[in-house]
């Protein structure tokens, strides 16, 4: 599909009803058509970007003076209607990530699919927020039919499993941890943490290198961070399942009540996969709820080459899937995936007399959702799969976790880097190692002040991740336009930018 499709279609939308009816009211209906349309140009370029770009960052005091600027006086009635939109847009475009350059290999999110950005379009126009089916029919009929044909791929009994979309995987995350306390706890929504009887601490165990919103959904579940059962990791950074009964019978006799294991199916860090059928039998062994933060990788599950890796993963009770990850649809879209739907409905049990209507109850999935007024998302992710059905993610998938793969056999043939892991799916640690480091540098310091410099000369954007106490930098393959020169061409980068800083050192050393 011509990635300017979605412009002409925006074109088309502008130049029909949104200019002629709602817009009149705030732009002179001379101008207004140019104005919108004036930005489709704009987009186009922006994706059209051959070169590689990472990021590009603003002084922020700097930004903040430019947006300012960019503001219309009171009274100034002229002023507001020339080129603003135009003006805003281009800042809009200059600064932040160029997540449709092959440059970007820092984040977990990337171009989207270009037809979601005409159904996303659509969605801020006819605005119609999904939560319940009256008033968002066509949203909870897709969410409906997404979770069908995903759950296809979990294993989920067809007809016991649930599905909901939330804002971002962060809040999947604290609502299966919810769920799971309600479920283990019959009576803690009503009575809260205070009400639990037995003298036990409720908690969770989980590993080391759990997403950070795990750890925030554990302090707002009233548990505490001091009270996390830790699970310790083996050589390649999955929870060892040979500690897992010793760490949780030892927890148990210290008073400990754990009603939850969390296993990641991709760490964010290194996108390690947990040994989720054995950490299943061992939770159910012991009636624990197993929770799956599938968030980065449950993706995977959809190619039939990689899908062995989260082997296990229908003997979850819930499994959270970021859609605007791996499935490449805007942000945010995520999906939270129970086994049981009735415990499912254990994680909010209040309701109002305001959002429920009779009709379409079993499509609406509001009272499963912390959420009332929420983006339809899944109208995106929906009419992608409808266009396009599973070959588009699955050969996408297949192809950056196999570049990821060759960029790790790139580095092993280099000896000053090194490669902290072999790539599970899609992210990859390394560290620039030459002969000598900047002098008075540590090999901290050191990773940290390339990252910094690799993203300031704008051509790539990288990140960074700690993995115990090393720092390393840290990419993410998930650009469809990615090669594996693109990854030589980094290292060559780094290369570069360690040069240049060894060179400044030296240079400030010499004029102390
Ligand atoms: C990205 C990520 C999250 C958080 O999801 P958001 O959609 O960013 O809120 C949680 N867990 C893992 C493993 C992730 O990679």
């Amino acid at each position: 599909m011509p990635e300017h499709l979605p412009f002409r279609i925006v074109e088309s939308v502008t130049r029909s009803n949104m200019s002629k009816n709602d817009i009149r009211h705030t732009i002179p209906e001379s101008e207004d058509k140019d104005k919108l349309t004036a930005i489709i140009p704009l987009l186009a370029d922006y994706l059209s970007t051959e070169k590689p770009k990472g990021v590009s960052v603003f002084e922020p005091n700097s930004l903040y003076r430019k947006a300012r600027a960019l503001m219309t006086e009171a009274g100034n009635t002229e002023k507001d209607c020339n080129g603003f939109l135009q003006d805003i847009v281009k800042l809009y475009l200059e600064t932040g990530l160029f997540v449709h350059s092959t440059g970007s290999l820092g984040r977990q999110y990337t171009g989207n699919i270009p037809i979601t950005a005409v159904t996303d379009l659509v969605n801020s126009v006819v605005n119609q927020p999904s939560s319940f089916y009256e008033a968002s029919q066509l949203p909870c009929v897709a969410e409906k039919i997404m979770a069908e044909e995903l759950n296809r791929f979990i294993g989920f009994g067809k007809d016991r499993f649930a599905m909901i979309e939330t804002s971002g995987g962060s809040l999947a995350n604290l609502t299966a941890l919810l769920a799971a306390r309600n479920s283990h706890y019959a009576d803690c929504s009503r009575t809260g943490m205070a009400g639990i009887n037995g003298g036990m601490r409720p908690t969770i165990a989980m590993g080391y290198d759990v997403h950070y919103s795990l750890i925030r959904s554990v302090n707002m579940l009233g548990i505490g961070r001091e009270n996390i059962v830790w699970l310790p990791l083996d050589g390649k950074r999955r929870i060892d399942a040979s500690q897992v009964p010793i760490v949780l019978d030892k927890a148990r006799k210290s008073g400990m009540d754990i009603f939850c294991m969390v296993c990641s199916a991709g760490t964010t860090s290194t996108g390690a996969v947990d040994p989720l059928a054995g950490l299943a039998r061992i939770a159910h062994e012991r009636g624990i709820w197993l929770h799956v933060d599938g968030c980065h990788g449950a993706s995977l599950l959809l190619s039939d080459s990689l899908s062995h890796k989260l082997h296990g993963v229908e003997q979850a009770d819930s499994l959270s899937w970021d859609a605007h990850k791996m499935l490449f649809v805007p942000s945010p879209c995520s999906l939270l995936f129970y086994k049981d739907r009735q415990k499912a409905s254990l994680a909010f049990r209040e309701s109002a007399s305001y959002v429920k209507s009779d009709t379409g109850e079993e499509y609406g999935n509001g009272e499963l959702n912390f959420e009332c007024t929420k983006r339809p998302s899944i109208m995106n992710l929906w009419v992608a799969w409808a266009i396009y059905g599973r070959e588009l993610f699955a050969s996408r998938i297949e192809k950056l976790c196999s570049l990821c793969h060759d960029a790790w056999e790139m580095l092993r043939e280099q000896p000053d880097f090194e490669a902290l892991h072999e790539p599970e799916m899609n992210i990859l640690c390394f560290r620039y190692m030459p002969e000598v480091l900047p002098e008075g540098m540590s090999d901290t310091d050191f990773q940290l002040a390339i990252r910094e410099a690799v993203c300031r000369k704008g051509r790539y954007f990288i990140s960074k991740a700690k993995l115990d106490d090393k720092a390393t930098l840290r990419v993410v393959i998930m650009n469809h336009r990615h090669t594996t020169e693109t990854f030589k061409e980094l290292l060559d980068e780094i290369r570069e930018v360690g040069k240049e800083l060894t060179l400044n050192k030296s240079k400030s050393k010499n004029h102390e």
